[in-house]
């Protein structure tokens, strides 16, 4: 089969990972895929494995329901779910096949272990001591490959060569790939009237390509933990103390020594931020408050609503446990354990997790700093009176918000004219005090020119035309240090391009690890339409049904100049390139907009 027989379908890319057995494929996987999710990439992975490979286990149900004759087994929690199916085949298994069995909705990259002979792009890996022939030398799909010391490549080779311990730069060479490819066959787009030269591309292709040029911030700053809200930790937060401090009560009761009596001796009362200083003997018990230590000697707690206390002997009803009604000093956090990993986002409970551990000076990167600027003749300042045939600048203004929300360090460079100078001129100027410039307006083909031009003059720009509503053309490039974002100049499009593609970008850029747009599932209430082949992003409004479960609606016209449908909806429905429509009832993507708006 052909590489593009075989991956026709894939919205992805698909890398191979080739090697004779023992040269360590799975080991580098169990590495890579950690430094790739850090980058904010989804991965999926296809193994090859022996015919009769089992994941389930004897005993449990999926297993014994398979071998009653469930000829396809799907098991499935709220968080993970495995489909298992026999299907005999010939030979080895159909790749086809199984690379359509992926939701390729949710990742950017499938990465292939062990189809060595078929033809996909793939990066071979050697180890000399294997002793096996290369692959390369006759097969020319591979793109890479990556090898120990002791690997004595063939003069002539022309491949990137990798050194096989080198996950950085293996990962590197990965999120190249990724901003190089291109579907095999382009998703319909429909009747074409942009300009040609535009690429196509997807919104995972997309963000990916963007991803790929983003390298987080590498200045730190100590900040006062007040001060801290919203930025991004630099470094692991290491409790230097066990939480709770000391085993403690979780209840107003007593403690005893548990064991044969029945009946104890009440010997003294302990409260929280006091210790009792005394041995508790078998038989004997102290009266504690919830938070008070435990003394020494005890192990349990009865909580006082079970006590019958009289001449100072106490009496217990129902049976009790050992260790009841007990916390253990570093239950919740031991000495040593790491509370938060670096690249956490602190919110309200990071704060008080950081404050409950001491450690009241944080260390976190410093903030992205964000020039925004508008275009077009026709957008006025909203502190001005509106000139005839004009509008209000929204824009900056919603990208402002955004932002702030974002935690970045706003720098408004105002309204600039329609000419290439002026643009030049505040290009020049946003890129050297920001990390990322975004305009909005003047992208669609008709008046792309300028920024075209003005961009050609200090740095680089790409024209894209992504396959989503609303918001197909984006400019993307780099002046000097500093990201350049093109947005649409439609007050929607705006806000929805901003989300996915500038959003990811700048938590990259923060460093931020592990940052994915949330999905959740919820129940469409009314009939909605999209057009297969591209992501439609509509504004809905979710709330809790009458049975409980999740529901969306939409805030009705879809038009994407409509700004009050933003302020209406509380997430957007997405409908991802595949579906065409939605009948009431079926269940759809949302992304609520609660950490943005
Ligand atoms: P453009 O991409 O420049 O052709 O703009 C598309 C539409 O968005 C036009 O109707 C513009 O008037 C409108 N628009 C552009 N910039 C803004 C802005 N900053 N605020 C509100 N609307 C805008
Ligand atoms: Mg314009």
């Amino acid at each position: 089969m052909s590489t593009d027989t075989l991956l026709s379908d894939c919205r992805v890319p698909v890398l191979g990972i080739c090697a004779y057995s023992g040269t360590g494929k799975t080991t580098l996987l169990l590495k890579l895929l950690p430094e790739l999710n850090r980058r904010g990439l989804k991965v999926a992975v296809v193994k090859h494995a022996h015919h009769n490979f089992e994941v389930d286990k004897p005993g449990k149900d999926s297993f014994e329901l398979r071998k009653a004759g469930a000829d396809q087994m799907l098991i499935g929690s709220s968080n993970r779910r495995a489909l298992m199916m026999e299907r005999p085949v010939e030979g080895d298994p159909d790749l086809k096949e199984l690379l359509a069995m992926i939701d390729q909705s949710r990742i950017d990259l499938i990465l292939v272990e062990g189809f060595k002979k078929l033809a996909l792009p793939k990066l071979e890996l050697h180890r000399a001591e294997v002793g096996k022939p290369f692959v390369f030398t006759h097969d020319p799909l591979i793109q890479a490959i990556a090898c120990d010391e002791a690997t004595q490549l063939p003069a002539d080779c022309r491949l990137p060569q990798l050194s096989i311990d080198d996950v950085d730069g293996i990962a590197d060479f990965i999120q190249g790939f990724i901003g190089q490819w291109t579907p095999v066959a382009p998703a319909p787009l429909g009747p074409c009237c942009d300009s040609v030269e535009r690429k196509q591309l997807s919104v995972n292709q997309g963000v990916a390509r963007i991803l790929t040029k983003v390298t987080p911030i590498n200045d730190t700053e100590t900040l006062p933990l007040t001060g801290a809200l919203g930025r991004v930790l630099a470094t692991d937060a290491i409790s230097p103390i066990n939480v709770p401090q000391h085993t403690n009560s979780a209840m107003d009761g007593y403690a005893i020594a548990h064991g044969e009596h029945t009946s104890f001796k009440v010997v003294g009362e302990v409260f929280a931020g006091h210790a009792y200083p005394g041995v508790v003997g078998a038989g004997e018990a102290v009266k504690i408050m919830t938070g008070a230590p435990l003394p020494a000697g005890v192990d349990t707690v009865v909580m006082r609503e079970l006590a019958t206390e009289t001449d100072g002997v106490v009496r217990f009803d129902g049976p009790i446990e050992a260790g009841q009604n007990v916390r253990q000093a570093g239950e919740d956090i031991a000495t040593g354990a790491t509370a938060l990993t670096a690249g956490a986002r602190i919110s309200a409970a990071e704060m008080g997790l950081l404050a409950s551990l001491g450690l009241a000076q944080p260390t976190v990167w410093r903030r992205p700093r964000v020039a925004i600027f508008s275009t077009g003749d026709e957008v006025c300042a909203p502190e001005a009176p509106l000139k005839p045939n004009c509008i209000f600048d929204a824009n900056r203004f919603s990208l402002h918000g955004m932002l702030t929300q974002l935690g970045c360090e706003v720098i408004d460079l105002g309204i600039i004219e329609d000419n290439e100078d002026s643009m030049v001129a505040a290009l020049e100027n946003a890129s050297a005090q920001a990390d990322v410039v975004i305009s909005s307006g003047g992208v669609s083909v008709g008046d792309a020119d300028f920024i075209k031009d003005a961009l050609a003059r200090l740095g680089t720009i790409d024209f894209w035309k992504i396959a989503m509503r609303p918001g197909r053309p984006l400019a993307f490039g780099t002046i000097g240090d500093a990201l350049f974002f093109g947005l649409p100049g439609n007050p929607v499009a705006v806000m929805v391009s901003f989300m996915q593609f500038v959003q990811p970008a700048l938590r990259k850029l923060a460093g931020e690890a592990q940052w994915q747009p949330r999905l959740i599932k919820a129940v469409a209430t009314e009939p909605m339409r999209s057009r297969s082949g591209r992501t439609e992003f509509s504004r809905g409004v979710a709330s809790l049904g009458a049975a409980g479960q999740l529901e969306v609606r939409t805030t009705g016209s879809q038009g994407s100049g409509i700004l009050s449908s933003m302020v209406q909806a509380n997430c957007l429905i997405v409908l991802e390139e595949a579906v065409d429509h939605v009948r009431p009832g079926d269940a759809v993507w949302i992304q609520p907009f609660s950490d943005l708006m």
